[in-house]
């Protein structure tokens, strides 16, 4: 028996276990009361009420002969499939049941998604990137070409010269927190059209996207062609607080290029047995009008948190991107100094970050804020940063 060889190709990627160990030594020492956790991704606001009623009676359903579920659907029950093809609506994109799958999240949905495509294919990964499109794809023994996010094209790469099988967009970007324009995403579909490119679309952050502003998009469905050549990925982990209790979805449409939607639903008819009943209830309420009323109270403080952040680095004259339309800041690290530097830096004022480092060679010398944090801990960093940056 011969294990996985991409196993050993993986890029050891020690920055966030290094980034817990530090934080704990530092509390070990300091205690814990004086930490801003600006750092890990992760959202702190609970449940809204809506989706905790909705969970509170579909638990009760599952404990009644009569209303209990066992397997379902594998694409998700017909319910969860048709507030999917709403929520798609209300952005003015129009999408039938056949087109949308529900899943557990975004990150299991994108190791699964690679099982569609021939081995080694060539993906191009923007750099600096969420590691689990590298990981993946190493796994996979793809061919992978990097394309360089820097601070002259803003950290929003343009397509390449090269043709490509496989691209991946985050848009908003995590972690560089910036977003492409309706132009810049038309010339990435344009792309795919003429090179036979299938772009893999990361939309985790698509609720973040001011949903008035008409030059940017909260769906790559936004833009002419792409339900040819994209497919969209989608979570509720930051939308409506998720993370743990699991949900997302996939957009195939019916209508793109080699009969993806097909390979798809056979795919998750032997790899899967579908999404749990009670977090298909629970996505099909939080995307109803009262759901999404909460979320967006949510997602607004999170940018409010953001702005405040943004506005410090930008009065201290630190180069940064993201911020806006994104729970994510990139900034350069002042005088010339690694991310770890500055991580430690940080630490010792009682703040937590993320180096740069841990998304690729492009962010050495840069490093990640995430406003997902109580406004308390927002206003004791921004001072804290205020005076000492
Ligand atoms: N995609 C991006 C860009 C993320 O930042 C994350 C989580 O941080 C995920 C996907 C994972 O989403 P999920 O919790 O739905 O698996």
């Amino acid at each position: 028996m011969k294990t996985n060889k991409g196993f050993d190709n993986l890029q050891h990627n020690y920055l966030f276990a290094e980034v817990a160990k530090r934080t704990q030594l530092h509390i070990a020492k300091y205690g814990d009361d004086k930490i801003c956790r600006l750092g890990i991704g992760d959202v702190v606001q609970p449940l809204s009420p809506t989706v905790v009623l909705a969970l509170e009676q579909a638990s009760r359903q599952m404990g009644e002969v009569d209303t209990f579920k066992g397997y379902g659907e594998y694409s998700g029950y017909d319910f969860a499939k048709a507030s999917l093809v709403d929520y798609y609506g209300c952005k003015g994109i129009d999408l039938d049941k056949g087109d949308v799958f529900v899943t557990d999240g975004a990150k299991s949905t994108l190791g699964l998604i690679l099982d569609l495509f021939d081995k080694p294919c060539t993906v191009a990964i923007p750099n600096p990137v969420y590691p689990v499109y590298v990981d993946t794809n190493i796994l996979n023994g793809n061919n992978i070409f990097y394309i360089d996010g820097n601070i002259q094209n803003n950290f929003l790469p343009q397509p390449p010269k090269t043709k490509v099988d496989i691209v991946y967009l985050c848009n908003p970007n995590n972690p560089t927190g910036n977003v492409y324009t309706r132009t810049q995403l038309q010339a990435w579909v344009d792309y795919a059209l003429s090179n036979n490119s299938i772009i893999l679309y990361d939309s985790a952050y698509e609720a973040f996207v001011a949903p008035k502003d008409e030059c940017y998009a909260s769906s790559i469905f936004q833009i002419n062609g792409a339900k040819l050549c994209c497919i969209e990925i989608g979570s509720l982990s930051k939308t409506a607080s998720f993370s743990g209790l699991r949900g997302g979805w996939i957009v195939i449409s019916t209508t793109i290029r080699h009969n993806l939607n097909l390979l798809f639903n056979k795919l998750i008819s032997f790899k899967t047995n579908g999404v749990s009943y009670l977090s298909q209830v629970a996505l099909s309420a939080t995307l109803s009008t009262q759901g999404m009323v909460h979320n967006y109270k949510n997602i607004k403080q999170y940018l409010d948190n953001a702005k405040i952040l943004k506005g410090i680095l930008t009065e201290k004259n630190i180069y940064n991107c993201g911020g806006v339309m994104s729970p994510y800041i990139w900034l350069q690290v002042p005088h010339n100094k690694s991310g770890w530097e500055f991580f430690d830096r940080l630490l010792k004022w009682g703040i937590v970050g993320t180096p740069g480092e841990g998304f690729g060679e492009n962010g050495k010398g840069f490093f990640r804020l995430s406003s997902f944090a109580n406004i308390d801990d927002i206003y004791i960093a921004s001072q804290i940063l205020y005076s000492n940056l």
